[in-house]
């Protein structure tokens, strides 16, 4: 094998998957060549006054990658490393994601170049507002439904409705998901991903016939996606001997005590550095941590041709968008490590996030209890499928699920494109 190292991005990851599954299914060149490439993509310019008096001018994006089975929907994520190939990847991520567990939504995703903790909340929703401004006539509950992504969260979805609602003139609960439960947020979106996660993890155990009990767990990330994965697997038994943040990476062989954990982040200006009863670590350690089960739920590319070959975990469970990249897929293949991917582990958020629509559409709440066990229902399914036609093609469940995406949406693109 070469050694030479090549600089993958998340979109190029998107698209070698994309080509193993469409030659699996021989998929038509036009076809694929509209499957590829987003629908839109719209770049906005815009302005705020900065709480010390100066203007400053902020870049955003919004990509609408397919609409073929629904409305687009797709979180934004402020960072300042977002751009546009990463947007493109993460919206199309979107649109085989709501294809795999079955919800009638296209892809789409969006991002503004910023840093979130650097802003007050003024000012952060001067930037939602006029980030919503600069795209009204592309939101909409029946066009394009966008939810909270890395950076952003339930403050921002009601900014962003409030903002849509002025524009048009009426209050709009459904062109947004994951806003506070006062706006017309569901029960149990802000943990969706979360538990998807947990759901999904604990289901890989069951096909390698590991207890949830005698299993170890290591997390990467400790936003809402880590945080709620540990808390749901601590809760089931699991042992989590690794956590990280931006902040620290550290292990503790006995298991971390999560709840714990959790209080002392919330204490601690939502950080866990410098939490006690722990070995800090490197944060490159933590993936190559001998557990049953590895969740990156960070961002993209972190397990790549480099260290893919150190990964000791039996099972990754993909909580963040594309963190393995995909000149590692083969490596872990080669070495046993089931790859739970992305468009299937962590769509417990954007499953939620339809249910938060449905009941806005319907003017209904629904209990916690009704969310969950829909939740679960549904991911239970969309992972058997996945792992039934990964037998049948012979092939890892990333591509499975690719495989089952794209037969969805090249069927309903193929007769839309015939009927034009
Ligand atoms: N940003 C989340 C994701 O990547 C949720 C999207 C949604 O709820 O629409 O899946």
């Amino acid at each position: 094998m070469s050694t030479e190292i090549i600089k993958q991005n998340p979109f190029q990851s998107m698209i070698d998957r994309f080509n193993i599954a469409a030659d699996i299914l021989n998929l038509d060149e036009s076809i694929r060549q509209k499957l590829q490439r987003p629908e839109k993509q719209i770049v906005v310019n815009f302005s705020i006054v900065l709480d010390n008096g100066e203007v400053q001018n902020f870049e955003g994006y919004r990509v609408i990658h397919n609409t073929a089975l629904g409305p687009s929907k797709g979180g934004i994520r402020y960072d300042t490393a977002v751009n546009l190939d990463e947007v493109k990847a993460l919206a199309a991520w979107m649109t085989w994601k709501s294809a795999v567990t079955g919800i009638p939504f296209g892809g789409a995703k969006g991002g503004i170049i910023c840093d979130p903790r650097k802003h007050s909340k003024t000012e952060l929703e001067k930037i939602t507002r006029a980030y919503t401004k600069a795209l009204s006539d592309i939101f909409g509950p029946e066009k394009d439904v966008p939810a909270p992504d890395m950076g952003t969260g339930p403050d921002e979805m009601g900014w962003l409705m409030d903002e849509f609602s002025l524009v048009h003139g009426k209050t709009t609960h459904a062109v947004v998901t994951g806003k506070h439960l006062h706006s017309g947020g569901s029960l149990g979106r802000v943990e969706a991903t979360g538990r998807g996660v947990s759901i999904i993890s604990l289901l890989a155990l069951q096909t390698l016939k590991i207890r949830p009990a005698r299993a170890s767990a290591a997390i990467q990330g400790f936003g809402n996606v880590g945080l709620h994965s540990a808390l749901f697997l601590f809760e089931k038994g699991l042992k989590i001997v690794a956590v990280s943040d931006v902040s620290e990476a550290f292990y503790n062989p006995d298991g971390i005590n999560i709840p714990e954990l959790i209080l002392y982040y919330n204490l601690n200006n939502k950080s866990i550095k410098g939490y006690p009863n722990s070995i800090v670590i490197q944060h490159e350690e933590l993936l190559l941590l001998d557990v049953d089960v590895l969740i990156p739920a960070a961002k993209e590319d972190v397990i790549t041709q480099k260290n893919a070959n150190d990964i000791r975990a039996k099972i990754i469970v993909e909580g963040a968008n594309g963190p393995v990249s995909s000149d590692a897929d083969k490596i872990l293949h080669d070495n046993n490590v089931l790859v739970v991917p992305d468009i299937l582990a962590n769509a417990g958020g954007v499953t939620v996030s339809y249910f938060e629509w449905l009941q806005n559409s319907l003017s209904e709440s629904w209990r916690m209890h009704q969310i969950n066990t829909r939740l679960e229902v549904i991911l239970e399914k969309s992972f058997d499928t996945v792992f039934r036609t990964a037998k049948k093609h012979h092939v890892t469940p990333r591509i499975a699920a690719y495989i089952l995406a794209l037969q969805k949406v090249a069927v309903t693109q193929s007769v839309k494109e015939v009927a034009l």
